[in-house]
């Protein structure tokens, strides 16, 4: 095989995967489609191009439009999250929130953080698990009390926890608050004074659900008390893969240093570009997309629900915000039935669940997948589409059917979802292949 043989597989392989995708039902909370816009800023001569530093006082020659459009980035970002300062340029969400450890708190620190069973994510973990806070920055991890009724942070107990640790000499540095498995709001409001009054910096992880708070139709960390949020761009928020801190002013300098030279040199500046499409776009569509992303998600609850799937959240209507959590135990386990669904195109994560690592159960093999519908809204569908894919998962989880039957059906109900809603061009394909060279 020779090196032109193995570029055209390469990119044959791409295309495949585009092909897929066109004919998928994707359902992974942590994914969306971007505009034909974000993707043209994401494929400019940005993305090779280095600007170390803050626009106007770059290391580097050759800026002058990348300082416009990161300044038109942080604005937007400000406005969006009606926040005092925006920082664009971390590459991602967990790039983010290590920016945060390292501007607030030393190795040997202790955080308080959700765990993973209750939605915490790898980058809020322990050393001994390979998080990121504990293996990168040293920092110790305590968890959040949870109340598997109401599938959020537990108050009183979190009060409780917190008096404990300090009365035995390691009170929490960082409260952090936000998670991947997210149905319900944090209780920061509920929380902020207490922990404020201790000295507790807080940080709100908004990575799943920044697109719902954008769209003002989730709860508001920054008003509720947090002194930071944390995002990634490309999860409800529809941008490139990337991250995004807002906060109050007075923490600014901090967390520009703690962003560079502290976390990042290059700081991938087409996905700048691209975030700052993506939030011209949330000011446009922002809200009524957000609407839309959980009435879906209540809609697939209550009809996966109907059909005698463990919906979890049954108390509190299942979920308020862009994703569920089924508990697929009676079926298989999560890992086979991701496969099996795989199989039949409709794409989504098996999900540790609260209680999983108690009863044995590990990451390969948990009793839970979590769905999300960013992706699916994005292209359009709406409430009765959510009953049309809730039937498509009992048809493979429950009865078994046979791919050869479930498959084509699938197929056949995507080809009226090809389209990205919610932006200002309507004619591009969403999973369009960009070709730039002949082979
Ligand atoms: C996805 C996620 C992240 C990581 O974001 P990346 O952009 O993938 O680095 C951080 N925190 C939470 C809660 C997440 O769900």
């Amino acid at each position: 095989m020779n090196g032109k043989e193995i570029q055209r597989d390469i990119l044959k392989l791409i295309r495949e995967h585009h092909d897929w995708f066109n004919n998928s039902i994707p359902l992974i909370a942590s994914e969306n489609i971007p505009s034909p816009a974000v993707r043209e800023a994401v494929a400019s001569d940005f993305g090779n191009r280095y600007a170390e530093g803050w626009p106007g006082e770059r290391v580097y020659a050759g800026c002058t439009y990348i300082d416009k459009v990161e300044n038109i980035c942080n604005d937007l970002a400000r406005v969006v999250f009606k926040a005092e300062f925006a920082d664009c340029r971390a590459t991602s969400g967990v790039v983010a929130n290590l920016a945060i450890y390292s501007a607030f708190s030393n190795p040997g620190d202790t955080m308080i953080a959700s765990s993973i069973p209750t939605g915490g994510h790898i980058s809020h973990g322990k050393k001994e698990h390979s998080g990121t806070a504990g293996l990168v920055h040293g920092l110790m991890i305590e968890h959040f009390p949870f109340s598997k009724e109401n599938m959020t942070i537990d108050v009183e107990e979190t009060k409780k926890k917190i008096n404990n640790m300090i009365n035995d000499g390691r009170p929490p540095k960082i409260a952090m608050f936000g998670g991947s498995l997210f149905l319900f709001p944090h209780p920061v409001k509920e929380l902020a004074e207490f922990l404020h009054e201790k000295n507790i910096y807080i940080n709100y992880d908004g990575a799943h659900v920044a697109g719902l708070i954008a769209g003002g139709q989730f709860q508001d960390p920054l008003r509720e008390g947090a002194d930071s949020m944390t995002m990634s761009s490309h999860k409800t928020l529809w941008g490139p893969q990337g991250g995004i801190i807002v906060s109050a002013e007075k923490y600014a300098e901090p967390i520009k240093k703690a962003i560079f030279p502290g976390n990042t040199s290059s700081h991938h500046l087409h996905h700048v570009a691209g975030k700052a499409v993506a939030l011209a776009e949330s000011l446009e569509f922002g809200q009524d997309y957000a609407k839309q992303v959980i009435k879906n998600a209540k809609m697939l609850a209550y009809s996966l629900a109907n059909y005698g799937f463990k919906v979890l959240g049954e108390k509190r209507g299942y979920t308020e915000s862009h994703q569920l959590a089924v508990d697929v135990s009676n079926y298989g386990d999560g890992g086979t039935i991701e496969k099996e669904l795989e199989r039949c195109n409709i794409i989504l994560n098996r999900q540790l669940l609260p209680g999983d690592i108690k009863e044995g159960r590990n990451y390969l093999h948990p009793s839970g997948v979590r769905i999300g519908v960013p992706e699916v809204t994005r292209l359009g569908m709406k409430e009765n589409e959510m009953q049309e894919i809730a039937t498509f998962i009992k048809k493979v989880v429950i009865d078994k059917q046979d791919v050869s039957k479930v498959l084509p059906k699938v197929i056949e109900f995507k080809k009226d979802f090809q389209k990205v809603h919610y932006a200002f061009d309507d004619k591009t394909s969403a999973y369009q292949y960009i070709q730039l060279v002949n082979i």
